[in-house]
């Protein structure tokens, strides 16, 4: 690390449990970011600021008026451009010296199994059920550690799908791939903004105690959030016997 990057990332280094070895981690590391939409956009800043040196964000959508609600690494004038170009722009503002890759259409199985193979930790910040379980599938085939992150309306889920540990859970544990559950979208039913802030920071948190192995992370746990009530509380997450993605693996 040179002097700039040592001030740069001081008060990372400050920490007993992170120091100049977990920072120089996270340097080395490299995150796939599944969507630049409220959850992306939350995570992703607190990414590149931490200095997670080579970051891939995936997304092919464009900014759209009604996103700015919410997805707070787009403004105004990028309405009608592509997210991820929008999303690169800002966090190169924040963190210049990182590495940010795009992609800005829809990942295939075959792109998004190489680009998981290729990550050190993947988020998961899209808005379908079909997406959440390609991403599982190619983190459970290459051990890479997931985290998933949902909010709609004033509710929000985290966990860590971590099958490198014995006995711990994927996605499609919690989630069957066969028993389709019904899609609810923020686009009919509406989510309040902060809520995705909450939800995506605590996966840029989760993210960076896999990549430093600092603390105990929400692996084999759901972590629920209700903001009405402002209630966090966390239920102990099983492996299926029978899961149709990771059983026997
Ligand atoms: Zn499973």
């Amino acid at each position: 690390m040179n002097d700039d990057q040592l001030l740069r990332y001081s008060r990372h280094i400050l920490l007993d449990e992170l120091g100049i070895e977990g920072q120089s981690r996270l340097l080395a590391s490299r995150a796939l970011v599944i969507g630049a939409g409220g959850l992306g956009c939350a995570a992703l800043p607190f990414l590149a600021s931490a200095g997670i040196g080579s970051i891939v964000v995936v997304d092919h959508d464009t900014v759209d008026l009604t996103n700015l609600q919410r997805q707070i690494l787009h403004g105004t004038a990028s309405i009608g451009r592509p997210k991820v170009e929008s999303a690169r722009e800002s966090l190169l503002r924040i963190n210049p010296e990182i590495a940010i890759r795009t992609v800005g259409e829809r990942a295939g199985d075959a792109e998004l199994d190489a680009l998981v193979r290729d990550a050190d930790v993947v988020l998961d910040c899209c808005d379908n059920f079909a997406t959440r379980h390609a991403v599982n599938r190619a983190c459970v085939a290459h051990r890479v550690p997931l985290v998933s992150g949902a909010a709609l309306r004033f509710d929000g889920q985290i966990s860590v799908f971590d099958t490198r540990q014995p006995g711990h859970p994927c996605y499609a544990c919690l989630f069957p791939p066969s028993e389709q559950a019904p899609e609810a979208a923020c686009a009919t039913m509406g989510v309040l903004a902060p809520l995705v802030g909450m939800v995506g920071t605590v996966q840029a948190t989760e993210a960076l105690k896999l990549l430093t192995g600092v603390g105990q992370t929400l692996a084999g746990r759901l972590l629920m959030v209700d903001a009405l009530r402002m209630e966090w509380t966390s239920m102990r997450l099983a492996r299926a016997p029978h899961c149709e993605v990771c059983a026997g693996r």
